[in-house]
């Protein structure tokens, strides 16, 4: 027998049949993490994250945790998110998406008759506008680095309890609505309206049916949304500070009385803004 023939033999000794005998019982991975988020909340992935990802949409970690905005209308079921950690590890978990029972609005007697029956003329300045929204508060692949911390300012100083009508259906004079995307405060006419964070304008115009809106950038793919100013006193492209005043309270638009709209998107998502309003450890977790 030549060297090579010993060295064959040897060989298949050491490889051959390793790979056949490993236990059929032996389990195939750790048990997988996961969290439970309901329509329209956030959840989080704490310690370490450089990179998050879900479904096929990623973004970068804010301080190190990975937030998963769910949006309101996000079909509920199972889906998978990611992370990747600044030890260059990937992880991977399961979000256990839950439905949020949308609250019934039909609002009777609407006031401002031109959002009931809307003239063609509305409706193309409407559609118009909407455009314009449209990929500002839609998901990016590529964002500017975080400048808001969290949990996030109050749009007021002295913010009241919401009328809990995030996401809620809306009739109006019996005929169906969008669903509404933010959540109403009962603030009255005039009041100072803050940035809820650092961030820049990235619009500032009157619109149909927001009004005088606001919508500031605080990077990392978070937008707010302030509707139906009396005014506003910033501009497209000037940079805000948290608290900073940005205009004051007031009723244009499709409303039928003084109070603040506050909306968020985050990733294209658009969730509560309650939730950033508490305190993020408070967030669902994947654990
Ligand atoms: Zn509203």
């Amino acid at each position: 027998m030549n060297i090579f023939s010993l060295l064959t033999i040897l060989s298949f000794c050491l490889n051959g049949s390793g790979s056949e005998v490993q236990r059929k019982d032996a389990p195939i991975s750790a048990p997988s993490k996961s969290v439970t988020v309901a329509q329209g909340e956030v959840g989080r992935w704490a310690g370490n994250c450089l990179r998050c990802s879900f479904e096929k949409r990623v973004w970068p970690a804010v301080m190190g945790t990975c937030y998963y905005p769910v949006d309101m209308d996000m079909k509920s079921g199972s889906y998978t998110i990611s992370r990747r950690t600044t030890g260059g590890k990937l992880e991977t978990a399961q979000i256990i998406v839950t439905e949020t029972p949308c609250r019934q609005e039909d609002l009777k007697n609407f006031p401002k008759k031109e959002f009931v029956d809307v003239s063609a003329v509305n409706q193309a300045r409407a559609a118009k506008e909407a455009a314009v929204i449209g990929p500002l508060i839609g998901y990016k692949p590529s964002v500017r680095p975080a400048v808001f911390d969290l949990p996030v300012g109050k749009p007021v100083k002295n913010l009241p309890k919401g009328e809990g009508n995030f996401g809620a259906c809306r009739t109006l004079d019996g005929q169906p609505r969008d669903r509404h995307t933010g959540q109403d405060y009962p603030v009255s006419v005039g009041e100072p309206v803050l940035s809820v964070g650092n961030g820049r304008v990235v619009l500032a115009a009157s619109h149909f049916y927001s009004g005088n809106a606001v919508y500031i950038d605080h990077g990392n793919g978070l937008i707010s949304e302030y509707f139906h100013l009396k005014g506003f006193s910033v501009k497209a492209d000037q940079t805000v500070t948290k608290g900073q005043r940005i205009g004051v309270v007031g009723e244009t638009g499709r409303v039928t009385g003084p109070h603040l709209h506050l909306g968020v998107r985050w990733h294209g998502a658009c969730i509560n803004p309650g939730f950033l309003l508490v305190d993020p450890s408070d967030l669902p977790e994947v654990k």
